[in-house]
């Protein structure tokens, strides 16, 4: 069976079991801030399980795009090592919030594997929680065991321990007892030596662990109690290349069809013209690894550009652009690739899994693009460690290398520890890991500690689950408090969350910032709110204090400045995004975007810098739109279809529920969930401040709208009446500026000539001063010259002469310079140094310097001891 096939047939099975077949979340994560990515099918259903939304559909089934390299689901070491973890997977999964239950997930669960997988029950295992005697002293799931003995023999069910049979999502949050059903995919004479039932959950490639029914029933709250959840609920996930390798009869993920096509791209690429040695996935193992490492990563780094996620220096892009420099380095240290090549495997990824994922195949040209660039990047980066390493082990004293400076080289230059290690062994030297190790602990305290957030339990006040959003229509409005929680951070200090049963306040979201207002109780007590944001789709106002009385009705007061700013500057960016296509054309598309009161940035796809004229062209079009006066046309309310159908564009890695909203300004028309102005008169005007670039292929235009315009202005204008002020009042100032700059230029000039004259007379003054010292024509003096001029004069001086020895020195803007000038026959026959004599003589002016052993400067702050110091001079022959 093709995996294609196996994905069908999984989401059909439960459609007709009466389930919803529901689209994958995207795989990155925005405006949450407990997740950077999906790492399990149910995270895009988190608010289902804590009760904060009510589901439209209890049954629901789909396939979901994960992503396992950060935080408490982390595999990214194993990856490559073994054959059925992956940084990017599909998770399949079906899911009851409040409806069924263990009886029905078990059975079910059965029924697709073994009656329309036809999976040989004798190869299946399955596991159920044996309880614990912890401080959640929890008791055996007697349950499952029960539906399961009536299905599977005894022996084939196998107690597990909370490590492997309590599913968490986090540190608090919704779980619940487990059971996993593992296949033994081992070849019946190794079946015959040791029984299957043994190597379950024991790290075996043969035995592994395919789906995972996750039961959950409890609440796990801040202080680590576990309380009943209302309503019970069940939560699937089954690897799906891992099911493909049972279905396809292979002993490894990596042998299915989801992979293979792209093993054979890398095969070719890496043998090129090379017809002899060719290398071949499955002859050795240590090209096994990197072959894997880079079939696996290009997949979780295309599907996060797909997704909107561009490599970077912080956060998730940080996390991506560390995949695939793990790739690009296996291939460098294995493979010998010193090339980029990673891109060149995006039209396989393509072919295989852009009919299930249409988001790689739209967005192919700009996966490339950003791969490549990265690539290119990473092996300069490399080349540039190779050369600081080598100067490591140059100043190294003995054969070990200090495990500090690995680390900078690791944390500064991104050069890769692993690489570090095994050139050193290479060249005949160790690695001091330990001073590594230390460095690396020492550095993840400090971030750690930096980013630490301590949050206590939600304090209930009323069970209202639907917050209304109100904000659209007014900024204010009378609400109650719902619950509310202390948080201590380092960065913020202390501070409260509270919900209300509806807000006018908008959470951050969609690229917008949150409103900031205030609180006020009927006695008159304000407090501010000072951002808010969303979390599990509730929103969250943040405060410095409670309110005195919590059982108040408040009038809760957004700021209307900031939001009318901030709405002027969304407007513009639906604006700016339409002129971009009508101007640069339709490949335009919104990368990214940030809508802030004071700027609005906006990142988009296109191939090369804007020309000026183009930003006055994309200037000119929004603002011509602003002063058309056009009314906003919105609908709250309609179906993707119909949006689509009206000529709105959906974004790639945004999640969007059964209804959206449209926002119509004339011609431009975007989903969007932001707030907007009633006209786009009111932006006033729109300015581009910047454009530059942010990655391959990827655009980014700043501009400001309104207020920030008018303060532009108004800068610009004073700076202007300044300048003119300067230039005496000039009528045309440019053309003052020009005759001042020509002036200059003519003055420089007759300068230069004068201390060239200069130069040239003080030259045959000092010839006559020079001293005869055992033979050596000496002079020591204070000159008023420059550092340039000083040296320029030596030089001439020194001019067919073999036996010079000049001392001079200058002050200039109340610092002492030293020079020393030393014939270089003088240099040998005295066996004098320029360099180490303005060093000791630089103690007089308190300085220090250096320079050539025919000529050295040094500077000082000290001009008082300038005469000492050329006293001291005539010693150095003398002597
Ligand atoms: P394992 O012990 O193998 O790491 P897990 O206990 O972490 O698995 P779950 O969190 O229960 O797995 O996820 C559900 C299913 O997703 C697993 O049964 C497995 O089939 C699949 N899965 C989990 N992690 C990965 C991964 N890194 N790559 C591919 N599939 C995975
Ligand atoms: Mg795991």
């Amino acid at each position: 069976m093709t995996s294609k096939e196996t994905r069908n047939q999984f989401l059909n099975f439960f459609k007709e079991k009466s389930h919803k077949i529901v689209p994958s979340a995207p795989m990155v994560i925005k405006d949450d801030p407990t997740l950077m990515f999906t790492n399990a099918g149910m995270n895009q259903f988190k608010e289902y399980f804590l009760g904060n939304t009510v589901p439209k559909s209890t049954r629901v089934v789909d396939t979901q795009k994960c992503l396992r390299v950060s935080g408490k689901h982390n595999d990214l070491e194993e990856v490559g090592k073994d054959t059925y973890h992956h940084t990017m997977f599909e998770m399949l999964g079906n899911w009851s919030f409040g409806d069924y239950f263990k009886e029905e997930a078990i059975a079910w669960a059965w029924e697709f594997l073994t009656s329309v997988c036809k999976v040989d029950p004798n190869s299946l295992y399955v596991s159920v929680f044996e309880g614990s005697e912890d401080a959640d002293n929890l008791k055996m799931d007697d349950e499952a065991f029960g539906l399961w003995k009536a299905i599977v023999p005894e022996d084939r069910i196998i107690m597990g321990n909370k490590k492997d049979n309590f599913w968490e999502m986090g540190d608090q949050g919704p779980c619940g007892p487990c059971s996993e059903i593992h296949v033994d995919i081992r070849t019946p004479e190794e079946k015959a030596k040791v029984s299957g039932a043994s190597l379950v959950n024991k790290d075996h490639p043969q035995v592994v662990e395919i789906w995972n029914l996750v039961f959950m029933q409890y609440n796990r709250k801040a202080n680590g109690d576990l309380e009943p959840l209302p309503a019970k609920h069940v939560d699937t996930g089954m690897g799906f290349e891992r099911l493909c390798t049972v279905l396809q009869g292979v002993q490894s993920n990596y042998d299915t069809d989801v992979f293979t096509p792209i093993i054979r791209e890398i095969e070719t690429i890496v043998n090129g013209k090379n017809r002899q040695n060719e290398t071949k996935y499955g002859q050795d193992p240590e090209i096994d690894i990197a072959i894997r490492v880079i079939a696996d990563h290009i997949r979780a780094v295309a599907f996060s550009i797909a997704d909107g996620q561009l490599p970077s220096n912080t956060g998730a892009g940080y996390v991506i652009r560390r995949i695939l420099r793990r790739a690009v380095r296996y291939g460098f240290t294995f493979l010998n690739t010193k090339e980029p090549f990673m891109y060149r495997l995006v039209t396989v990824l393509v072919n295989t899994m852009g009919s299930a994922y249409p988001e790689l195949k739209e967005q192919r040209q700009l996966i490339e693009n950003v791969v490549k660039e990265e690539e290119y990047s990473f092996l300069n980066t490399l080349d540039q460690g190779l050369v600081l390493l080598d100067s490591i082990i140059n100043s190294t004293k003995g054969k070990e290398v200090d495990g500090r400076k690995a680390f900078e080289l690791y944390d500064t230059y991104g050069f890769p520890i692993d690489l570090t290690a095994l050139i050193l062994g290479e060249k005949g030297y160790t690695l001091d890991e330990k001073g590594f190790e230390t460095a690396m602990q020492a550095q993840k305290n400090r971030s750690k500690s930096a980013s630490a957030v301590s949050k206590t339990d939600w304090t209930i006040l009323s069970d209202d689950v639907e917050q209304e959003f109100v904000g659209y229509d007014m900024l204010n409005a009378n609400v109650k408090l719902v619950k509310y929680r202390k948080v201590v951070s380092k960065k913020e200090g202390e501070q409260y969350q509270l919900v209300f049963n509806m807000t006018p306040f908008y959470a951050e979201g969609g690229g917008q910032v949150g409103d900031k207002g205030y609180l006020e109780a009927s006695q008159g007590d304000v407090v501010y709110i000072l951002d808010t944001k969303k979390e599990n789709n509730e929103t969250v106002h943040f405060t410095k204090n409670l309110p005195k009385n919590l059982n108040v009705t408040f009038k809760a007061v957004v700021d209307k400045k900031q939001r009318h700013r901030t709405a002027a500057n969304h407007t513009a960016t639906h604006l700016l995004h339409q002129a971009l296509r009508e101007v640069l054309g339709k490949h335009v598309e919104q990368k990214g975007s940030a809508v802030h009161s004071k700027y609005l940035r906006f990142d988009f796809s296109h191939f090369g810098k804007m020309t000026p004229q183009e930003l006055r062209e994309v200037e000119n079009f929004v603002n011509a739109r602003i002063d058309g006066q056009l009314a906003l046309q919105e609908n709250r309310n309609t179906t993707m279809s119909e949006a689509i159908e009206e000529g709105a564009m959906a974004l790639f890695g945004e999640k969007y529920g059964d209804t959206v909203r449209t926002i119509r300004f004339g011609q431009s028309i975007e989903l969007c969930g932001g707030t907007h102005v009633q006209n786009t008169g009111e932006i006033w005007h729109f300015k581009i401040r910047s454009e530059s670039a942010v990655a391959a292929g990827i655009r980014r235009i700043e501009a400001i709208t309104s207020d920030a315009v008018k303060d532009f202005y108004f800068e610009n204008n004073r700076m202007l009446y300044e300048i003119k002020d300067l230039l005496n009042n000039a009528q045309d100032p440019v053309k003052a500026v020009v005759n001042l700059q020509e002036e200059n230029a003519k003055l420089k000039k007759e300068v230069e000539q004068l201390l060239k004259d200069k130069a040239k007379n003080l030259k045959g003054e000092l010839q006559t001063e020079l001293q005869d010292i055992n033979g050596v024509k000496f002079l020591a003096k204070k000159l008023d010259l420059d550092a340039a001029g000083i040296k320029d004069l030596s030089f001439e001086m020194g001019n067919n002469r073999d036996n010079l020895f000049l001392l001079f020195a200058t002050e200039q803007n109340g610092k002492a310079l030293l020079s020393c000038y030393i014939s270089k026959e003088l240099v040998a026959l005295k066996n004098l140094n320029a360099g180490t004599i303005v060093r000791e003589l630089g103690k007089y002016i308190q300085g220090g310097g250096g320079g050539q052993p025919f000529f050295a400067t040094a500077g000082g702050k000290n001009p008082a001891g300038i005469a000492e110091a050329l006293e001291k001079g005539k010693n150095y022959l003398s002597s």
